[in-house]
């Protein structure tokens, strides 16, 4: 299966109800060999009008963190546990994950990251590629709005960027 057959499978996806009311699937951006890749939980509405990842308030949080520890966003790959917005921005449910995460499992498998850095409970949930080396950090909108999760959120990606 080449890239674009992989793409387009998401594209196409009616392996759950996401779709529905979706206007783009958000596949991910960056690039597909990156050393990095940020997962988070589901594309929210910013997201999902422009098909593109963590757009939105998190987003612009996740950009600052990033810049702070002199992490370049062009160089990691940015994507989701679920590739499609849920309704009212809600948790995705376990068989909309369970339907999903193989896209996440292929992704993590063709680029082969070294670091695959999974924020907040619900991307905790990914299977674990071997060869790949996982850290566990909270989402940034948890961590834009509690002190003790932007504690844990700022030492995770110091030390992220120290090892990179
Ligand atoms: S959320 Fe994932 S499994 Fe559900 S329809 Fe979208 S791509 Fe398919």
């Amino acid at each position: 299966m080449t890239q674009e057959d992989l793409d387009r499978q998401i594209v196409n996806c009616r392996k759950c109800r996401l779709w529905q009311e979706a206007k783009h699937a958000v596949l991910g951006e960056g690039p597909q060999d990156a050393e990095v890749m940020l997962v988070g939980q589901n594309p929210g509405a910013e997201e999902d009008k422009a098909g593109r990842p963590f757009i939105g308030r998190a987003g612009k949080f996740l950009n600052k963190m990033l810049s702070a520890n002199g992490i370049d966003r062009e160089k990691i790959f940015v994507t989701n546990i679920v590739k499609h917005v849920t309704p009212q921005n809600r948790k995705p449910s376990a068989d909309e994950i369970e339907a999903c995460v193989p896209y996440l499992v292929e992704q993590i498998k063709r680029g082969k990251p070294r670091i695959v850095v999974l924020m907040g409970a619900v991307a905790w949930q990914a299977p674990r590629v071997e060869g790949v080396e996982y850290v566990e950090t909270v989402h940034p909108s948890a961590a834009m709005r509690f002190t003790k999760m932007r504690r844990r959120f700022e030492d995770d990606f110091a030390l992220l960027a120290k090892r990179l």
